[in-house]
């Protein structure tokens, strides 16, 4: 097998993220390597100005928030997979896109992610790994999830 150096694991929280982390955990022991866990948190401002009057006054989110939640749920996660030396990461945006810049921002060599998470349960490959196929900045390992 290839030797990777520096591993990007992309963790949605989803039941397939234990398989996803178990796989990243045995190819990071194989090549000696500590990993690199990503999440992405998705938020989506209003966008639309049509809907603007109705959301204002109701519609508010603090994306400092959703971040301290998300990095407080990753930490977990490491803690209970024992990763907590792995380096933890979180940031805003579009999965697949914010997956595919920091692994080729970083020089990272191989991406493991789930054949499918929390989006793409009826196709072929999920929504995200698809996207990040596309993108394609290193090698990619799709750990296969469900039937
Ligand atoms: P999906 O596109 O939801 O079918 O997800 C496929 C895989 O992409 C998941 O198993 C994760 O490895 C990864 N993924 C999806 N959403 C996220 C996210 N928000 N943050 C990090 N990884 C994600």
């Amino acid at each position: 097998m290839t030797d990777y150096q520096n591993i990007l694991v992309a963790i949605d929280f989803s039941d397939a993220a234990n398989d996803v982390i178990a796989k990243a955990i045995d190819i990071g022991k194989r090549n000696q390597t500590r990993l690199t866990i990503i999440h992405v948190v998705e938020y989506l401002p209003p966008i639309d100005i049509a809907y603007e009057p109705v959301l204002s006054s109701t519609w508010s989110i603090d994306e400092n928030e959703l971040v301290k939640q998300a990095k407080t749920s990753l930490k977990q996660f490491c803690e209970r997979h024992k990763q907590d030396n792995a380096e933890q990461l979180v940031v805003i945006g579009t999965p697949k896109h914010e997956i595919a810049q920091y692994a080729r921002d970083h020089q990272c060599d191989l991406i493991i992610l789930g054949s499918h998470g929390r989006h793409g349960l009826g196709l072929l490959l999920g929504s995200t790994a698809n996207g990040v196929l596309h993108e394609m900045p290193c090698d990619i390992l799709a750990v296969k999830i469900g039937t």
